[in-house]
Parts: C-alpha cells; sequence; structure tokens
C-alpha cells in the first residue's frame, strides 16, 4: 500500500485565481493536476474580495519618485491608501521598493507590467467565452476631484494612447452625464473603454469550475507544511497527510514565500493589505461600469445588487486584522464623492493580503535545484487581471517553452549572493 495519500502528475498547491487558472490550463494541456487548498473552496482568501477590475491602464510599479512625497504624507495618517506596518522585517523589502522607484527600472517595469495585461485582458475574453466567468467589458473610469491631478491624467492618456490603450478624456459634465452617481466635486475623468470587471469570486469558481469539468482534483482544507523534492519528484507533508507529486506550482499568495524559502532560492514576498467594503443598493441605480477615485485610491466597483469599495495598500508580513480608521479612509471618499451612496447600508468589510513583490511584477520560475517545485506568485494588485496569462507561463515552464516575459519575472531578483540560482534553473 502507498504510503502517499493522494499522487499526482502535478500538485497545485492554492485555489486562488493563480492556482485556478494554472490548474485549468495544464489539465487542458493534458495533465493530471491535484490542486490543494488550505480553505473552503476556491478564492478562500486575496481572490475573494478584491475589486474584479481587468485593467491594463493601472498596470506598472507601485510608486515613482515622485510619489514618495505623498507616501511620506500618507505614512502619517491612519486613515490614508497607505501604510506600512512597524515590522523589522519589512525592512529589506520596503529598500528593494525604493531601489524599484529608478526611472530606468521603472519604465522598464511599467512596460512589462502593461503588456503582460494586454495579453492577460485577451485571455480573460477566451475564459469569459469558453466558461462563462462573467466578465463584463464596459470599459473602466478614472475620475478625479481635483484640477492638478486631472491634468496629469490628461497627459497620461496621451502617454497611453502611444502604447496601445484608447483613453477618452472627459470633462465635468460629461463624466457625470457618463456616471450619474457622481457628484459635484468630481472635475473630470478618463474612460478606458476596453477595460473589463467581473465578480471575482465568479471568475475563479467558473475557472475552478471548468477545471474539475477537465479532471482536475480539489483537495480542501489541506493545509500544505512542507515540500521536499528529489530527483524524481516532490513530497508534500499536508494536514491531511503525504502526498507526493512529479512536479509542484506553488500558487499559495502571500503564504508562498514561507513555503518555498527552505528550498534555497531567497524571494521577496510580502503581504499588501486591502479593504473591501459593500454597500447594499436597496433601489439605487447601480452603475454600469467600475470607475476609480483617483485622489483617495478607491476602487468602485458595480457587483448585481452592490457596490463594492476596495482600496488601501498597507505592507505587512501577515497581519489579517481589520483597522476600521482604514475602511473609514475608503467610506468618507466614498460618501463625499457619490452623495447618493453616503447612507448606504454596509453588508460586508473585508481585509486581503495581495501577495507584493518590492516592483510589483510577479515571480515565476523553479525554485529548486531539481526544477521540481515552481513559484507563480507576487501578482500584486494584478493578480485578478494576470490570472490567464500567469497559467500560460507556468504550463510553458512546465513543458520546457519560452515562457512570455520571463527576463522580468526570475524569482531570485531581489536575492543577494547565496540566494539567487545559477542561471540554469531560472527562467
Ligand atoms: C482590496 C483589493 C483589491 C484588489 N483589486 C484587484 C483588482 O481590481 N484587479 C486585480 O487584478 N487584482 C486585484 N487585487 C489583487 C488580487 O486580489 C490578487 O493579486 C490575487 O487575488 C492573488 O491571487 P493568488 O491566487 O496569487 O492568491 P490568493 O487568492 O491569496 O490564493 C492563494 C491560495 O492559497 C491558499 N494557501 C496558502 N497557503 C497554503 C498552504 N500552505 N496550503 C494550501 N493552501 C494554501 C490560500 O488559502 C489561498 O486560497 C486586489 C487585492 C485587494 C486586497
Amino acid at each position: 500500500m502507498s504510503a502517499h495519500r493522494w499522487t499526482a502528475e502535478v500538485v497545485v498547491v492554492g485555489a486562488g485565481a493563480i492556482g485556478a487558472a494554472t490548474a485549468l490550463e495544464l489539465a487542458g494541456r493534458g495533465h493530471e493536476v491535484l490542486v490543494l487548498e488550505r480553505g473552503g473552496g476556491w478564492a478562500a482568501e486575496c481572490s475573494w474580495g478584491n475589486a474584479g477590475l481587468v485593467c491594463p491602464s493601472h498596470a506598472g510599479p507601485f510608486a515613482t519618485r515622485a510619489d514618495l512625497g505623498n507616501a511620506a504624507r500618507w505614512m502619517t495618517r491612519p486613515d490614508s491608501p497607505l501604510g506600512i506596518a512597524p515590522e523589522p522585517a519589512l525592512a529589506g523589502f520596503l529598500t528593494r521598493l525604493l531601489a524599484s522607484t529608478r526611472p530606468s527600472v521603472h519604465r522598464r517595469v511599467l512596460a512589462a507590467s502593461r503588456a503582460m495585461c494586454l495579453d492577460a485582458l485577451e485571455g480573460h475574453r477566451r475564459l469569459a467565452e469558453a466558461h462563462g466567468t462573467g466578465l463584463q467589458q464596459v470599459g473602466l473610469l478614472d475620475t478625479y476631484e481635483t484640477p492638478e491631478r486631472m491634468q496629469a491624467a490628461t497627459a497620461a492618456a496621451a502617454e497611453h494612447r502611444s502604447r496601445g490603450l484608447r483613453p477618452e478624456v472627459l470633462d465635468d459634465t460629461a463624466v457625470r452625464a457618463l456616471e450619474p452617481a457622481l457628484g459635484a466635486q468630481t472635475v473630470g475623468g478618463v474612460l478606458y473603454p476596453d477595460e473589463a470587471h467581473c465578480d471575482p469570486v465568479s471568475f475563479v469558481e467558473a475557472v475552478g469550475g471548468a477545471a474539475l469539468t477537465a479532471g482536475v482534483r480539489l483537495e480542501t482544507g489541506t493545509d500544505v507544511l512542507s515540500l521536499t523534492p528529489d530527483a524524481t519528484g516532490c513530497t508534500l507533508e499536508t494536514t491531511s497527510g503525504t502526498v507526493r507529486a512529479g512536479r509542484v506550482v506553488v500558487a499559495a499568495g502571500t503564504a508562498s514565500g514561507r513555503l518555498v524559502a527552505p528550498l534555497g532560492t531567497s524571494v521577496c514576498l510580502r503581504g499588501g493589505k486591502g479593504y473591501a467594503v459593500d454597500l447594499a443598493a436597496e433601489g439605487r441605480d447601480v452603475p454600469v461600469r467600475p470607475f476609480m477615485l483617483q485622489e483617495s485610491r478607491v476602487a468602485v466597483t458595480p457587483l448585481g445588487d452592490r457596490l463594492r469599495l476596495a482600496g488601501t495598500m498597507q505592507f505587512t508580513a501577515a497581519d489579517m486584522s481589520i483597522d476600521r480608521r482604514r475602511v473609514a479612509g475608503i467610506r468618507g471618499p466614498a460618501a463625499r464623492l457619490l452623495p447618493g451612496w453616503a447612507d448606504a447600508t454596509v453588508v460586508s468589510v473585508w481585509a486581503g493580503l495581495r501577495p507584493c513583490t518590492p516592483d510589483g511584477l510577479p515571480l515565476l520560475g523553479w525554485v529548486d535545484e531539481h526544477q521540481k517545485v515552481a513559484l507563480s506568485s507576487g501578482h500584486a494588485m494584478l493578480g485578478l487581471t494576470l490570472a490567464p496569462l500567469a497559467a500560460e507561463q507556468a504550463a510553458d515552464l512546465f513543458e520546457g517553452k519560452p515562457v512570455a516575459y520571463a527576463e522580468h519575472l526570475r524569482v531570485d531578483r531581489f536575492a543577494l549572493g547565496r540566494g539567487r540560482r545559477r542561471p540554469a534553473s531560472a527562467v
């Protein structure tokens, strides 16, 4: 009798947007896949409550040099969109984040991120058509309440136009005509008509459901405790027993770093806590398309009979507590800028940890010398957007094919000295 509870050609750890899409892609290419998830089902953690935007216009790193002044001001306010937990473990991450604001790095990351998002949007269209993910391609509206920011957005729109996006700059009258929920304080906006949104849970459940139909097995309530790769495969110790896999994809979101750390590749991955506050429509007209309240960094997404407000980026190791001041920092601007929703009933408040790298680009590659364990995480603010592309990238890595954008995604790109893997084992 086998000593293993389960065996599989490929084990995917994590049933979020990245894990579900990767499992579907691998199964579609003929691989036998088992997904292990510590939660109760698909989209148990960060993929549950995000803003649902599929948004190439929001591609790019966390900050430019010019943003740093804003960041310093925000960090002193408990209700601001940005926070940094006072945790010594964050020092290395923040040092690397600052380094990635260098103009040359910023330009490279922005170009790669935007190209990946545009590819991923195509992938979303294909998944929506094949599996009914609920994607709605009705555009995304960036809105502004200060003339200075509107002016900067107009300049950015010109740059976006030269990069394949199709922004439409709107004045105050046009923006309110397009989105009547916006009040008098909104001075203008930029519409990105090709962008899309979906209910993130519906997306992951549709993709995960399609994976099950394609033969993928999902075991929930199974926490993967350790990975031990060798020349022929990988043994996983889990809370449900020992599992043997030919190869493994770690798509465990923020928890991925801890899982792969003992395997010899030093990866830099931290949580970026964000909140979602769902409001009940209760007879109000729900906006047709999502929009951003840009000065406050709050995303507003229509989800059936709810309006989701999402925002805040608080870098932290793993703190999942809900800070009412951050929630107020999301509700306050929304109440001011969407006066008709100021007294709407809150039906849920949620916090999730985005898996963040210092430059905002994902990590994809083998993390062990035997090339049995691959990491696919670090999709930060764009994990829902990038999921279809991440799935193709991981499957190409497994099949030894060229991986799109591999040069930007090296798992050891933030490591110093011994944590760096030899080029042969990098993607
Ligand atoms: C407020 C907010 C708004 C956002 N808005 C957007 C948006 O509009 N558009 C966009 O593209 N992105 C958005 N994001 C980012 C997006 O949600 C994430 O990038 C994405 O969900 C990451 O997916 P994932 O599969 O890597 O991680 P997760 O969804 O966290 O999935 C990882 C899974 O692994 C499981 N797991 C972890 N450790 C183990 C283990 N040891 N054993 C077994 N299972 C394990 C977890 O339970 C979890 O289910 C937002 C995030 C937040 C917080």
